[in-house]
This record gives C-alpha cells, structure tokens and sequence, in this order.
C-alpha cells in the first residue's frame, strides 16, 4: 500500500478519478485501546463494521483478540489474520450448515439465540458432534427500546418472558448461559444501556439460572462533524458514556458478571477518510465518483454529518468565487440512479470546479463494508495516510444535516 503524509499528497500525487480509501493505522489502533481501556470486560470487534483484511490485521495488532461474527466469510476473515482469536457467533439468525462449520470448523463455542426453534438447531449440531454442552456459553438475545441512528431491537430480540423460558432450557440442557442484547448504532443517549441492563437484570431474576456472561453488543457512537450553522448537538463523549455504563452495570448488580461489547462504528469510523473526485459542477451541485452505491451509504442512511475537506487542483488556474465564502452543494453519486443523490448538502468553498477533490473523514464505519458494485463502480483503491484527519488543516466542508431545496 502506498504511503503519504496525507490525504492532499496522495491526490495531488495520484491524481486519482477513481475514489480512494486513506488507512490509517495508528488511529485504528488508538480508537481500538482507548475502547479497551474504558470497557470493564471482553473487547469483540463487530467484523461486519469493516471486515477489510488490513482492518482485522491492525485491530489483531493492537491487542484485540475477540471478534463478533456473523457469517462464514466473516470467521475466515477472521481467521486469516488472527489465528488465535476468540470468535463469538452472535447473528441470532443462523443456518444449520454455518453453525456446524462454526463448531466444527472454527471451535466457536459462544453463540446467540433469541427464538426456540434456533436452540433446537443448535442442540441438534451439539449431539451431532457430541460436544459437551458445558463448554458453549449461548447467550439469548433480548429485545431493547431506544433511540438511536438504527434501531435493531425491531427485527431481533426475545420478549422478557421468553427469554426466560429459553435461558432455562439451555440451562437444563448442560449449556452455559449469557444474556446478550444490542441496543442499534451511534447511539446519542446513554440511556438506552441502562434501560436493556435493567430488562436482561428482570430477565436474569425470573429465569433463576447462573449467568455465564453479558454482553451489551455495540452503538456506541463515533465523532462526526456538525454543522457549525446550528447549536451542536449534545453528544457525550466516549468516557462519559462508560462512565455511565459502569455506574449501571453496578446499579443492577452485573459488575461480577464477565462482560463483553462488541463495538463496531466507534472503533474504526475515524481510521478511514475517502479522496472523491468532482466529475462535473453543475451550477450548485457537483457529480462525484462516488456514492450510496459505494462508500456513502451509511451517511445517508443514518443520517449522519461527516467533516469534509477540499483539495483543490492545481491544474486550475482560473476559479470564480471567493474561496472565504462556504456554500452548499448537492452531491449526486456515480451511478445514473436517480435516488444516488446525498441526502444533505456539503458545505464547500464556492470555488470548488470539476476535477477538484474532497476529503470525506470518518468513513471507516459501514462504507467499504457496505458498497456495490451497482453500475460498475467499485472503488477498490487503498492507502496508507499518516496524518489523522482531525489533525490536518481544519476541514472547510462538511456534508451538512441542513437539507436543501434544489
Ligand atoms: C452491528 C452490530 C454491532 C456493531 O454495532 P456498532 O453500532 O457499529 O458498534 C454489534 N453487535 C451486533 C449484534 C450488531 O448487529
């Protein structure tokens, strides 16, 4: 992977049409400690956040040796560049086939429920491959309420009762047992742990069984940008949010109970940003090599204001404007998809022109791990960037939440 200094370098350098990842290393490792300073238990990395080989290599690097998996891909991933690691198969949701692979296969021995019909599969596997249940912690899913970018609890999670019922036979049936939840992603309000601590402390009470482990699953969010035209929104901070955590994890009484979390987006959003290259301005809306398709779809999706920064071309002697003056652009994406048009502006110098780039920060969450290769476009293009996109010049830009009228 070529290496730069940063992200203006590597365009002006290689002048790429294609977009570009910018890697950067030292800040995914540094996102990855701090997490793992502040968590009280297991760190498990949610592979289906970025499951890029050099991601998983890195995170290996920095000292992470649990990963939350879902999928076979997901576990030879993992295994590829961690053979040592610790996977725990936590899609609630399983084929018979991959959880065979994943006991028999891989010697994965931590895995969710949320639904009888998926313990029967698992304990059908189980004496198929005469392993002792005693040594498989299945942690049983529990619905949550809340508020945040993405709400999951709809489409995953037993009800209270029925969590019990499940807890019970697992435990009857020589399982270990965990209680596991996760509350959606880029979550704003700490609350929303609190509230699913206190269902899986009701659930525990009735179903009366010694709880192997609980795993409060990811959401917690990452910086992004904001619009500097509005009061910024009050997001607290990492450490406030585990301070908080911890305090109700002792509140209803888990802190003797082995934890584990599994963040996604905290971790790895800063460790990416994406050069785009402006195909055509047209008028006040600029076409990118880029888009929903592609690494964009997260901030659309969620909702979300990521920073952005302007790279212009030197090439371009003659600009109208003042470049002072910030003003927004609609941004339409590489494909001829009518709906591949950013949900927000991005607020850029009036003089950006075609064949100018941006530097979109924060992308390292649900980009690369969600894009397509819809119309043909596929950016696929890596380097590495020393310095951190919060530490370059001040970003200029920024796909704003303000929507605008075309
Ligand atoms: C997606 C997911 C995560 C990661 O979520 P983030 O918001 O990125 O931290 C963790 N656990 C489960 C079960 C998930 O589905």
């Amino acid at each position: 992977m070529q290496r730069f200094e940063t992200a203006r370098d590597a365009a002006l350098t290689l002048r790429p049409d294609e977009s570009v990842y910018c890697f950067r290393p030292e800040v995914l490792k540094a996102d990855a400690r701090r997490f793992m300073e502040l968590f009280p238990g297991k760190t498990a990395y949610a592979v289906k956040t970025n499951g890029e080989k050099i991601v998983l290599k890195t995170l290996a690097e920095a000292g992470v040796n649990a990963f939350d998996v879902a999928s076979p891909a997901e576990f030879s991933a993992v295994r590829a560049v961690a053979p040592d690691a610790e996977m725990l198969y936590m899609h609630p949701v399983k084929a018979q086939s991959d959880i065979r692979l994943a006991l028999e296969g891989y010697g994965i021995r931590s895995i969710a429920a949320d639904h009888e019909d998926e313990v029967t599969k698992l304990v059908r596997v189980v004496r198929a491959l005469d392993i002792d249940p005693g040594t498989i912690t299945v942690f049983v899913r529990i619905q949550t309420k809340g508020h945040a970018a993405y709400e999951l609890s709809k489409k995953f999670g037993a009800g209270p009762a029925n969590a019990v019922e499940l807890l019970q036979r697992l435990h009857r049936n020589g399982y270990r047992v965990g209680i596991c939840f996760h509350v959606g992603s880029q979550i704003e309000d700490p609350i929303v742990y609190e509230r699913a601590l206190a269902s899986a402390d009701w659930v525990r009470g009735r179903a009366g069984v010694p709880l192997a482990a609980l795993d409060i699953g990811g959401g917690f969010p990452a910086d992004y940008g904001h619009d500097p035209r509005r009061k910024p929104r009050e997001m607290p901070s990492l450490e406030q949010i585990m301070a908080r955590l911890r305090a109700d994890i002792t509140e209803w009484g888990f802190e003797a109970t082995p934890l584990v979390a599994e963040p996604g987006r905290v971790i790895v959003a800063r460790a990416f940003s994406l050069i785009v290259r402006v195909l055509l301005r047209k008028g006040r809306r600029l076409y990118i090599n880029d888009g929903i398709w592609a690494s964009l779809s997260d901030s659309w999706t969620g909702k979300i204001t990521l920073p952005a920064r302007f790279i212009p071309d030197p090439a371009i002697r003659h600009r109208n404007g003042n470049p002072q003056n910030i003003v927004p652009f609609r941004v339409c994406g590489a494909t001829c998809d009518s709906v591949d048009i950013l949900s927000r502006p991005f607020w850029l110098p009036e003089t950006v022109d075609t064949g100018d780039w941006i530097e979109i920060g924060h992308i390292g969450a649900y980009s690369m791990a969600l894009r397509t290769r819809f119309n043909g476009f596929y950016p696929d293009t890596f380097v590495e960037v020393a310095t951190p996109f919060d530490a370059g010049a001040a970003p200029e830009g920024l796909a704003s939440l303000e929507t605008m009228a075309d």
